[in-house]
């Protein structure tokens, strides 16, 4: 089984930080999947990032990379999880926040493997989940925010939506929004010691959930 770990945009991407510049979306999604890669090695999965350059290669370039794997090894033996951190806005501090994963539309193969990323997300992030009703008691969150999103109109947590790398790759594919990079709190979430490994876990421990779900 091939794992791959793409991580959004690059360093030549307009916006997509946070709007005190701490965290560098293209970066921190660098910095996280480099640490799942190489968890998941240290574990004995045959783990790979698509996108190994600093700058951003076009969505076409991307799901050209996978399709390439998935020709050698069959679509059936290939994952791929594209990390993200979310955003509300455009270049301010705003008030949404909480983890979430998306997958194309209608049920394929990618819905258990967000749904073990989701169960995954649930116990890696039970610090940031307990801590959700203070913070926003705080005033960090609105009173909408939820910790972990869910969408469950069709039976299951994730979100559905066209976005290019889910729908032009032939394997398996889930995007997560690692919390939102325009929300304070989040981002020193994000940005702490705690947080980036909590992050990491999730996406080690839901791969590998899901692997021993299907056998594999
Ligand atoms: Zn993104």
């Amino acid at each position: 089984m091939k794992i791959l770990i793409d991580n959004g945009h690059g360093a030549d991407t307009k916006g997509k930080r946070s709007p005190d510049g701490r965290l560098l979306e293209y970066k921190y999604a660098r910095e996280i999947a480099t640490s799942i890669e190489s968890e998941l090695k240290a574990r004995g999965y045959d783990a790979q990032r698509i996108v190994t350059e600093e700058s951003d290669i076009a969505l076409a370039e991307r799901a050209r990379r996978v399709n390439e794997v998935c020709g050698k090894f069959g679509a059936a033996n290939v994952i791929l999880i594209s990390v993200h951190c979310n955003a509300a806005g455009n270049g301010s501090w705003l008030k949404a926040g909480g983890w979430c994963a998306y997958t194309s539309k209608g049920q394929t193969k990618a819905d258990p493997l967000a749904t073990a990323l989701y169960n995954a997300a649930n116990e890696a992030l039970a610090d940031y989940i307990a801590d959700f009703p203070n913070r926003k008691a705080a005033g960090d969150y609105d009173g909408k925010q939820r910790p972990i999103r869910t969408d469950m109109t069709d039976g299951d947590p994730d979100f559905e939506e066209a976005f290019y790398i889910l729908q032009k790759t032939k394997c398996p594919a889930v995007l997560t929004e690692n919390l939102f990079q325009d929300n304070k709190a989040d981002v020193d979430y994000l940005l702490s010691e705690n947080g980036k490994s909590s992050i990491v876990a999730l996406h080690v421990e839901g791969v590998v959930n899901y692997l021993k779900s299907i056998g594999r």
